[in-house]
């Protein structure tokens, strides 16, 4: 099991904000951000490119739970960055498949 599918499966501790059937989203543990939180799919997809037709509405679902998240965090009116480091050169470092919501403060571009 990946270490995102032990969170979600509460085998490894963590603060989760929001769960349905198909996600969990949890706060990061070294926050780059005021509000710095995890989306993660229940079914483990290693990254963003390994991603195929069939994983469309899982993608789908990730989205929508980040938008839950960012409103429920009260982030929607000042904003916020979703971001999915995809491979070495983005600098993943968990293989399973999470967006990053990043919030509460104003935020650079391009991005480091
Ligand atoms: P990435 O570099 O996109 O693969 O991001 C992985 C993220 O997972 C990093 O921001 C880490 O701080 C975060 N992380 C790693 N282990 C944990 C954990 N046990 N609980 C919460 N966040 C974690």
């Amino acid at each position: 099991m990946t270490l995102f599918e032990k969170i979600a499966a509460r085998q490894v501790p963590a603060d989760i904000v929001f769960e349905d059937e198909h996600t969990v989203a949890f706060r990061d543990l070294h926050a780059v951000a005021p509000t710095h939180v995890l989306v993660v799919p229940r079914r483990a997809l290693p990254k963003l490119s390994d991603a195929t037709e069939a994983d469309a509405e899982l993608l789908g679902r990730c989205l929508l739970t980040a938008s839950k998240v960012a409103a429920q965090l009260g982030l929607d009116e000042a904003g916020y960055r979703v971001v999915i480091n995809t491979g070495a050169d983005a600098g993943q470092t968990v293989f399973h498949l999470h967006l990053h919501i990043l919030g509460g403060r104003a935020l650079t571009w391009p991005p480091g």
